[in-house]
């Protein structure tokens, strides 16, 4: 009898263009936690105390932010072998790109261009004024951190700063939505890879690929919100089984 990922390299053998949408978990593997796995943070820390509306009216949420922003090993992080798989769909010209949630730049780390990563959730290597969106790499707010300054303000204006990613509770980027969108009705196969699907409005990207016609695999430890959608699922590490589909696939 063949096996889900045999299934799934066989789905995904005939498309032209492939598109993945990932999560978390496609980073764990690089020693970064995800939020709602089995270590994930969300189990240590409760997501209603790290809102969009917090940060902003409570000093003591963005002196944690930062904390948690140094402890999460996120800036030191490199590329695994799940986003090496991808960059090698690239590289053969099968991929038309990826839809992340991630905010850690691996896909652009491990070798994909800039314009083949859509983020939804934004970037952390990026912070940003709120008042006057004046920018700086995070390693030159993290550097004042350290150095004692635990709510580092605007230099320019005075305002609240912030890494630029996307909290609960605030507004997705529409340009990255509509991007995402434009790949999601073009694309022939969507492969969902660490993600738990369920938050929204991001996970309406594999839908909506799926809706439009799309082959729909999913690779994930554990159980999703869209397993009954998709064609396959695959349950494995993202490493290897995309390791082992790109081996197959090219
Ligand atoms: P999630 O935490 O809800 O789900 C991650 C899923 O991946 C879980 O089902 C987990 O069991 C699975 N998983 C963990 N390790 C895996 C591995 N090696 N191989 C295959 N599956 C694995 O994550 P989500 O669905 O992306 O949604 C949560 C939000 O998390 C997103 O908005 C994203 O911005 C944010 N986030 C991002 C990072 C990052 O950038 N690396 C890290 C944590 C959270």
């Amino acid at each position: 009898m063949k096996s889900n990922l045999d299934r799934a390299i066989e789905l995904l053998g005939g498309a032209q263009r492939l598109l993945a949408f990932t999560g978390a978990g496609i980073s764990t593997e690089s020693g970064i936690p995800d939020f709602r796995g089995p270590n994930g943070v969300w189990t240590k820390v409760d997501p209603s105390e790290f809102t969009f509306d917090k940060y902003v009216s409570r000093p003591e949420t963005r002196k944690r932010s930062w904390e948690m922003r140094k402890q999460s090993g996120i800036f030191d992080a490199q590329p695994n072998a799940a986003h090496r798989a991808l960059v090698d769909l690239w590289v053969a010209g099968l991929l038309s790109g990826v839809v992340t949630q991630n905010i850690d730049g691996l896909h652009q780390a491990a070798g994909l261009p800039s314009e083949a990563v859509v983020e939804l959730h934004g970037n952390v290597q990026r912070v940003e004024c709120l008042e006057c969106e004046a920018g700086w790499p995070t390693e030159v707010v993290i550097a004042r951190v350290n150095a004692g300054d635990a709510d580092p303000h605007c230099p320019e204006c005075g305002g609240i700063i912030k890494v630029s990613v996307i909290s609960f509770g605030q507004a997705m980027p529409v340009l990255e939505m509509q991007r995402a969108s434009e790949l999601a009705t073009a694309c022939d196969a969507m492969l969902a890879v660490g993600s738990t699907l369920s938050v929204y409005p991001a996970a309406y990207v594999p839908l909506e690929a799926k809706q439009t016609g799309a082959r729909y695999v999913i690779v994930n430890q554990g159980a999703t919100e869209q397993d009954h959608l998709a064609d396959v699922v695959v349950e494995g590490s993202a490493g290897e089984v995309l390791t082992a589909m790109v081996r197959e696939l090219l």
